[in-house]
């Protein structure tokens, strides 16, 4: 399996990435159109991803719950933004134990509405709130063509809804959990996000503000990796989500949701990947390090296994995520490929002669060749080794930091603008209408991923009419 080739990323990258995806055994296409398997090694990638956001969210106060799976169609009407929005997408059960049902249930696409519902049960007054829940799942979206992990009709994620006392604190919570979700993009995953609010037209159906995180992948489209929405009260006041306050007034909720989801597997892999396959970083990988000894007989066997061994026990006492490939059937050189495919990012050898002078090699996986090899000491490795996953993880992130900025552009004209977004991204001025907007998109195919916090200040003109503008955005095209 390792030893047929990828094609190169510059060749096609997406058959790259739908090869890696296979050749990894990250996922596998299902027997129903538009669904993905998630394999074990790439489940157990998303486990750790789920660990870290997981660690995060309750930091700040959230708490999880689970929500059916089913929602009565008439919860999709209520919100009219959100229906025309989802609509399109939707599955429907009609039938159930050979009945048709008297009302049609959606299989969700997103939990707003029945979560909604909920809400407006529980919540009476203002001792309730706020109400920080979040939910791990899967929802299903009608999507017939797949790209593993991009977009598939059913995906895994976490959705995060919230309901608060003021529109105020609606708005911190939806900015504090892209800060977190900012957090582990960059800190976990070493994708340098950049952190933002959606157009109008770009914005959630439903939403009265959308904010999100974008990262930029190798062949330079932008990848929103994680969305957190402020409502206000348009949700609250489709499922009378109300509260009495203080003064015994009654008051509609505040709610933001947010999700992250299984398309973060696909940011990692198009942001790190090489030519040999998964670069993964090592605070998710789920082998972080993998020992492959090295013999030519019996007697060489014996005491290279017997060293093997004591550095899987003292690395795994230190809690370092590791695997001995002891597999006999094939050569040292055909595990090397398997697990660079698998992008583990630390590789451990052992031979006859490092047991002699009680060393081991290095090979970093973010490094190719002799520059990422280094010859250790076996005394203190554990310490070495961390060490090492630690530099492998910062200068994965470096690289990516160095790709990004290397590849956003400030056009001066909007004829330069159009070159630019066929390989890189457009930072520009943009008087924030939907026509400036479309126009750039039927031009070029590039769509505004968010609006920067992070402004020049001042004000400029718009890059496509050359009308006042307040705001840079982003121009650039998509997965
Ligand atoms: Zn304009």
């Amino acid at each position: 399996m390792a030893e047929d080739k990828l094609p190169t990323r510059a060749a096609d990258f997406a058959e790259w990435y739908n090869q890696l995806v296979l050749k990894a055994e990250l996922a596998d296409y299902a027997p129903v159109r538009g669904c993905m398997v998630v394999r074990p090694y790439g489940w157990t990638l998303w486990e750790n991803m789920t660990a870290a956001l997981d660690r995060r969210f309750k930091e700040t106060g959230h708490v999880n719950a689970a929500f059916p799976i089913l929602i009565p169609m008439s919860f999709f009407e209520k919100e009219k933004e959100h229906v025309e929005g989802f609509a399109p997408e939707l599955a429907v059960v009609t039938h159930g134990g050979g009945e048709k049902l008297e009302e049609p249930l959606a299989v969700r696409p997103t939990s707003e509405t029945i979560i909604g519902y909920m809400y407006s049960k529980w919540i009476k007054s203002w001792r309730d709130l706020p109400v920080l829940i979040n939910q791990w799942g899967s929802v299903l979206r009608w999507e017939l063509r797949t790209k593993l992990f991009l977009r598939t009709a059913e995906f895994y994620w976490q959705e995060g809804h919230t309901a608060h006392a003021t529109n105020e604190e609606a708005m911190e919570e939806t900015y504090r959990i892209l800060d977190q979700y900012a957090d582990f993009a960059i800190n976990e995953a070493a994708i340098p996000v950049i952190k933002g609010v959606k157009s109008e037209t770009e914005k959630f159906a439903g939403a009265m503000m959308s904010t999100s995180i974008e990262g930029m992948m190798q062949d330079t489209r932008a990848l929103q990796c994680g969305t957190s929405h402020f409502f206000g009260h348009n949700f609250a006041k489709a499922f009378e989500i109300q509260y009495l306050d203080k003064n015994n007034t009654l008051q509609y909720c505040s709610t933001t949701s947010w999700g992250l989801s299984t398309r973060m597997v696909g940011a990692i892999i198009m942001t790190h990947g090489d030519d040999q396959g998964l670069i993964l970083p090592p605070r998710l990988a789920p082998i972080q390090v993998v020992i492959v000894p090295i013999y030519k007989n019996e007697a060489e066997k014996t005491k290279v296994m017997e060293a093997a061994d004591k550095v899987c026990a003292e690395l795994k006492a230190e809690g370092i995520r590791l695997k001995l490939d002891d597999r006999e059937e094939v050569t040292p050189g055909f595990k090397y490929n398997d697990w660079e495919m698998r992008g583990v990012p630390l590789r451990i050898e052992i031979g006859p002669r490092d047991v002699e002078k009680g060393s081991v090699a290095l090979a970093r996986r973010d490094v190719a060749g002799r520059d990422g090899k280094s010859f250790v000491s076996q005394t203190n490795l554990a310490a070495t080794v961390n060490g090492l996953l630690t530099e492998i993880q910062s200068s994965l992130l470096k690289r990516a930091t160095e790709f990004r900025d290397g590849h956003i552009f400030d056009p001066k004209t909007y004829d330069e603008l159009k070159k630019v977004v066929q390989n890189g991204w457009a930072l520009s001025w943009w008087c924030g209408s939907k026509e400036c907007e479309a126009k750039v998109k039927e031009d070029t195919k590039a769509t505004t991923r968010c609006i920067p916090f992070d402004q020049p200040g001042g004000t400029g003109t718009c890059i496509v009419c050359g009308q006042k503008a307040e705001k840079k955005v982003y121009f650039a095209r998509a997965y």
